[in-house]
C-alpha cells in the first residue's frame, strides 16, 4: 500500500462544561462530542525522499512542525523508526480555528493512516495514547461518534449514538484562539453549568428533543461577549426552526440541529443574506466509529 485517502471528520460539542483548572494550566472538562459529516481530505503517500512533505490548499496554514498533521507523522516515524519518506496532502474544508477540531482530526487521520500504510500494528488504544501527546482532542478524533470526554478531554466513554438529524454549521468571519477563551473563562465565575447529564439521558432514551433542550456550552458567554454575531446567528437558526442552536467548542462556529433539511437550508440562506457568516454548511451527524479494516476511513 503506497497511497491512502482518508476523511478527517469535524466535530461539534453537544455539551461543554469546565469543572476546574489543573496546576499545569489544563482545564478539567466534561463534554459530549459528536462527529459531523464535514471533512478534510487527507492523502498519504510513500515518498522517495526521506522526511515529511506536507502541503495544503490553504496558503496560510503552516506546512512544518507547527502543523498538527506534520507533528503526527513525525511522532510515528520517531516512535516506530520509519526511515522512508511520506507525502501528506491536506484538502481543508473544516473551518480553521473554529471549534471543530480540524487540526486534531487531521492528526488523527495521519496516525490512523500511517499505522496501516507502514503496517505498524499499533492498536487503537496505542494510537490514542500517542495522539494525546499532540492534543487533548486527538484521541476522540481517532475514536469518533457520540462520546463523553472527561479529564482534559482524553478520557473517553462511548455514548448511545445521537439520533439522526441535520446540522447547519455557520462560521462567522472571525478566528478564535482556544487558549485565549479558556484563559478568559478563568476570570469569570461560572454561574450556570450546562446539563451534561440531561444530554446523556436524552441519548439513552433516543430522544432528540431532550438532547437539544439540554445542550449548553460554558465557553459561549466568553466568546459571545467579544463577538455578539454568535448570538445573532443562533437567533436566526432558532427563528428558522432549529431544535436548538449553540456555539461549538471555543467557537466561533455555531451549529443548529434540525429535523428537516429544508429548514436548515433556509436558515443558511438567511444567515448569508444578513451577512452574519459566509461559510455555512448543511450536513448530518456521523455516528460510525473508525474500524481498523474498513475500506473507507
Ligand atoms: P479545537 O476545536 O480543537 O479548538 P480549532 O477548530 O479551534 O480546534 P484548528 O482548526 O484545529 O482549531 O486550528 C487551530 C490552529 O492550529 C490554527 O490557527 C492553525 O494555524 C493551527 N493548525 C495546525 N495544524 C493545523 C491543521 N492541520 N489544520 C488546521 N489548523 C491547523
Amino acid at each position: 500500500m503506497d497511497k491512502l485517502e482518508l476523511k478527517a471528520l469535524g466535530k461539534i460539542n453537544l455539551g461543554l462544561d469546565v469543572l476546574g483548572k489543573r496546576q499545569n494550566g489544563y482545564h478539567d472538562v466534561r463534554m459530549v462530542m459528536q462527529t459531523v459529516y464535514l471533512y478534510d481530505q487527507v492523502r498519504i503517500e510513500k515518498a522517495k525522499e526521506p522526511g515529511i512533505h506536507l502541503s495544503s490548499n490553504l496558503f496560510y496554514l503552516p506546512v512544518n512542525e507547527n502543523n498538527l498533521a506534520y507533528r503526527a507523522a513525525d511522532l510515528l516515524m520517531k516512535e516506530c523508526g520509519i526511515k522512508e519518506g511520506v507525502k501528506i496532502t491536506l484538502e481543508k474544508h473544516i473551518p480553521v480555528a473554529a471549534g471543530m477540531a480540524g487540526g486534531s482530526s487531521n492528526a488523527a487521520a495521519v496516525l490512523f493512516g500511517m499505522n496501516r500504510m507502514f503496517a505498524l500494528g499499533l492498536s487503537q488504544e496505542e494510537l490514542m495514547a500517542l495522539g494525546v501527546t499532540l492534543g487533548a482532542d486527538v484521541p476522540y478524533c481517532i475514536l469518533r461518534g457520540t462520546v463523553l470526554a472527561e479529564g482534559i478531554g482524553e478520557r473517553l466513554t462511548p455514548l448511545p449514538a445521537m439520533p439522526k438529524c441535520y446540522v447547519l454549521l455557520a462560521k462567522p468571519p472571525i478566528s478564535v484562539s482556544t487558549k485565549t477563551v479558556y484563559e478568559k473563562l478563568d476570570s469569570h465565575a461560572i454561574e450556570e453549568h450546562p446539563n451534561i447529564d440531561g444530554i446523556i439521558e436524552g441519548l439513552r432514551r433516543q430522544n432528540l428533543d431532550q438532547v437539544a433542550a439540554s445542550m449548553g456550552n460554558v465557553l459561549e458567554r466568553v466568546t459571545v461577549e467579544e463577538y455578539p454575531v454568535i448570538e445573532e446567528i443562533k437567533a436566526v437558526m432558532r427563528g428558522e426552526g432549529a431544535l436548538n442552536a449553540m456555539m461549538s467548542g471555543s467557537g466561533p462556529t455555531v451549529f443548529g440541529l434540525y429535523d428537516d433539511k429544508r429548514k436548515a437550508r433556509k436558515a443558511a440562506f438567511r444567515i448569508k443574506e444578513q451577512g452574519l457568516a459566509r461559510q455555512t454548511y448543511v450536513t448530518s451527524i456521523h455516528n460510525a466509529r473508525r474500524k481498523a479494516n474498513a475500506k473507507h476511513y
